[in-house]
């Protein structure tokens, strides 16, 4: 059995959405009564496979909203019960969603290995983060040439390009696909420096150097809502991949040639028969999905019972390999710009 562990987007949402599933009382309730609400499985799932193998998977809810990113004790809490309730219903292996890997790694709660009575298996999580970056990586390569771009030639940011996901599409693009430029976005120097050295090559530059010189741009970080960008300054044609979370870069950039595309989502090949994805506001929520949650129903389809994506910077070209190929025998296709793809099919 797979697990899926996510939140809703806001709090706003959480409490229409509690209503919506008939939780009145904590629906109600203000943020201090959603700090104590304990997580709640949603949701269970039958998923199959392009060759017929059957999967069983639940949504647990971990009841945290955004809201509560400032709430160290009670952002942690949320996580931890939430992976509590997720091993004692007996799960193999649950992707850590949204904001909760992001906790579990910045709020180093390798360190709390026991809740209450339960001690928790780390090898039954997983961030999901090493198929997410092998989509991103791919997305890229897929859509990069239907705009015009030619990506050995052409300059790609990273932004971001020190974070877990971040690290690992910046291998995989200098290793794999071969760029011709790669630029190299983060705030912190240091851990910069110690990425060019380890690939070899890639330039490091601020977000303002970066993007009026990028033919593509990878977002992997989460960006402040106040961020201002202007778009005439930027290249075009340019394709910019949303990796990150929330997705609201389409709100940033608008204008000729620039294409953004939501980033690390996949989309299964037939409708699932879930409601938890319209939660996440997906376009076609019956059967796209973030790829950190398709990672756990690979590994289940596989039989692959191990922590597949834990701790920072771990993710190598093999794994990429190895999920990127159990992502297209399970069925599963990156997002891309459909619009594009449909006049190139036709
Ligand atoms: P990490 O914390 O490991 O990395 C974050 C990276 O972003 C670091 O390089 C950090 O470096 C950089 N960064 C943060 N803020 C800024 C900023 N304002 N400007 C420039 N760089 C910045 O995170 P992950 O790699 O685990 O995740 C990255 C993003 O991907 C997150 O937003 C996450 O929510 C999202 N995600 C999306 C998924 C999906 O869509 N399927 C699945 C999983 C994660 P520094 O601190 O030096 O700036």
């Amino acid at each position: 059995m797979f697990g899926l562990i996510g939140h809703s987007t806001s709090f706003e949402d959480a409490r229409r959405k509690a209503m919506e599933l008939g939780y009145d009382h904590i629906a109600k309730g203000d943020l201090d009564v959603w700090c104590s609400a304990p997580p709640q499985l949603v949701e269970h799932v039958n998923i199959t496979n392009p060759s017929g193998k059957s999967i069983e998977g639940a949504y647990i809810d971990s009841c945290f909203v955004p809201e509560m990113l400032s709430r160290f004790k009670t952002a942690r809490r949320k996580v931890l019960n939430a992976m509590e309730l997720a091993q004692k219903k007996g799960i193999n292996i649950t992707a850590l969603g949204g904001f909760t890997s992001i906790i579990f790694e910045n709020f180093n709660l390798l360190s709390n290995q026991q809740v209450r009575n339960t001690t928790l298996e780390w090898e039954r999580f997983t961030t999901g983060n090493t198929h997410t970056a092998w989509v991103i990586a791919r997305q890229l390569e897929i859509n990069a040439p239907l705009i015009g771009i030619d990506l050995k030639q052409a300059k790609v940011a990273v932004v971001g390009a020190t974070g877990d996901i971040g690290s690992a599409v910046c291998r995989w693009l200098s290793n794999r696909t071969g760029v011709g430029e790669l630029l190299l976005v983060a705030r912190q120097k240091q851990p910069l420096v110690e990425l060019q050295k380890d690939l070899g090559g890639g330039r490091i530059l601020s977000l303002e150097e970066a993007l009026p010189e990028a033919d593509a741009v990878v977002w992997v970080a989460s960006m402040p809502r106040t961020l201002e960008i202007n778009s005439s300054k930027l290249r075009q044609p340019c394709l910019m991949i949303d990796g990150g979370y929330p997705k609201n870069l389409d709100e940033k950039f608008s204008g000729e040639g620039l294409h953004v595309l939501k980033g690390g989502i996949v989309e299964f090949f037939h409708d699932i028969g879930w409601n938890m994805m319209a939660l996440a506001e997906m376009e076609k929520p019956q059967r796209q999905m973030f790829a950190c949650f398709a990672e756990a129903m690979l590994l289940e389809f596989e039989n692959c019972h191990t922590n597949f994506s834990w701790g920072r910077n771990n993710i190598t070209l093999e794994k990429m390999d190895f999920i990127g190929e159990a992502s297209v025998r399970n069925g599963f296709t990156t997002l891309n710009l459909r619009s594009f793809l449909q006049a190139a099919v036709a």
